[in-house]
């Protein structure tokens, strides 16, 4: 006999990267399955990442390593892991015809480069286990009653089922549906829930004219944090300027060390654009360009070195130099001095961008408070817990979506 009108075997509230894989898993095990989701699309926060091409997964596949980026957390993950881990996820997607390639950090996307064939992928699969899924539907209360979810109540519907899965994301770009309301829930059915606090997020920087470079990276540059005059840590890597100041990978994952500066006191950034010569051969690059380029205006003839969109408003920054003066007027000490500049370029951190600019934000439920062996609540007998709802710190690189992957997969297998 079947199951009475809006009710089913389990109910997923948030149709992302978690839900929809936990919705897919079940749902290939026989489960009578509602996927709910309030915006008129699947997917949006995934069609969004990895600058519209999704950064998939991470290709390390030696599970202590993969872990080992995942602070206090990873002690709690080796049991989803060996259950489904970043093998079983690729070959999860590739044997179910979405083909990966991958590029530098160990890091996987979809061969066409097309986070929107990511959504596609899901969407031909909840059909072929008929998931029956309802867009454009905001779930507003879960129901607890004797330590369970007994109902799921959404605008004027209601639905029950035996198992719930709570896939609706943390707070970052809550444009893409995920504003937080899955915290709220949780900390009502007495979860612990940790405040959200932006982690892998863009640097504000002090300098305005930093704007007129907005939408324009300098693919391999090196930046020192220091506090004050106390150089504090390096990296290397693109740095892309944003209208407030710095985003790109290298800035995102050293978000959560400058946060502890700010702390401490006025954090500055030198951004050195030629990191791998040092002054003198810098001195003598530019010296040669110079040679070439006697009569053109000193800003045309940095176009030649810099990336585009940057040359124009470094050139106007170039201490004691008017950008427009010939080539041939240049002192030796005004050429120092650039050259100085191009090996330091300093910045004041002002902040870090709030969470809903964020990649990733921490907080949530911690982990100690699920049975990560099926992603059961400890709390509620029939709630089960996947992707961003989790408090657990990792840096971008496609972290974030394999633990969407392998918890939504074990949620999947164990309602
Ligand atoms: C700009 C950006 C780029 C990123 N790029 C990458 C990347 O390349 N690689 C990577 O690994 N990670 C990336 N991430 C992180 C990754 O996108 C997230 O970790 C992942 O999407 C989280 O999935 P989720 O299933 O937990 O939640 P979400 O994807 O946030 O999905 C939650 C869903 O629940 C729905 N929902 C919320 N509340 C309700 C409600 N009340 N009723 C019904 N539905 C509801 C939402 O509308 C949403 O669709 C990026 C994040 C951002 C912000």
């Amino acid at each position: 006999m079947g199951l009475p009108k809006n009710t089913y075997d389990v109910i997923v509230i948030g149709g992302g990267a978690s839900g929809m894989m936990a919705a897919v898993v079940a749902g290939k095990r026989g489960k009578r399955v509602l996927l709910i989701e309030k915006n008129k699309r699947l997917g949006e926060k995934i069609r969004i990442s990895g600058g519209g091409r999704c950064n998939i997964l991470n290709t390390e596949e030696d599970t202590r390593k993969f872990l080992s980026n995942f602070g206090e957390a990873d002690k709690f993950l080796f049991s989803p892991f060996a259950q489904f881990g970043v093998k079983e996820t690729r070959e999860f997607f590739e044997s179910n015809g979405l083909p990966l390639m991958e590029e530098e950090h160990n890091r996987a996307f979809p061969k066409s480069e097309s986070a929107e064939d990511v959504v596609h992928f899901f969407e031909k699969l909840l059909r072929e286990y008929k998931v029956e899924v309802r867009k454009n539907i905001e779930v507003h209360e879960l129901v607890k009653r004797s330590g369970r979810i007994t109902r799921v109540r959404a605008g004027m519907h209601e639905f029950a089922a035996e198992s719930i899965v709570l896939a609706t994301g943390g707070v970052s770009h809550p444009e893409t549906g995920s504003s937080g309301e899955g915290f709220e829930w949780l900390k009502k059915l007495g979860h612990d829930v940790q405040e959200p606090k932006p982690t892998v997020v863009p640097l504000k920087v002090e300098e305005k004219w930093i704007r007129n470079m907005s939408g324009n990276s300098l693919p391999d540059a090196k930046i020192t944090f220091a506090l004050g005059k106390e150089r504090k840590f390096s990296v290397r890597g693109r740095i892309l300027f944003t209208h407030f100041g710095l985003s790109g990978p290298t800035i995102l994952n050293s978000a959560a060390k400058v946060q502890d500066l700010l702390h401490e006191g006025l954090v500055w950034a030198h951004i050195d654009i030629f990191p791998d010569i040092d002054l003198g051969a810098l001195d003598v690059k530019v010296q040669e360009i110079f040679e070439a380029n006697k009569n053109k205006n000193v800003r045309n003839v940095f176009k030649e070195l810099l990336p585009p969109g940057t040359a124009d408003v470094l050139a106007k920054r170039f201490p004691h130099i008017d950008e427009e003066i010939k080539v041939h007027s240049v002192t030796k000490e005004q050429r120092k001095g650039i050259v100085e500049f191009l090996k330091n370029v300093p910045l004041v951190i002002s902040g870090l961008m709030e969470a809903d600019r964020a990649v990733i934000a921490d907080g949530g439920v911690p982990l100690s408070e699920i049975d990560t062996k099926t992603m059961k609540s400890k709390v509620i007998k029939n709630l089960f817990i996947t992707g961003d709802l989790f408090n657990i710190t990792r840096p971008t690189g496609g972290y974030s979506f394999q633990l969407c992957w392998t918890s939504g997969y074990v949620a999947g297998m164990n309602v």
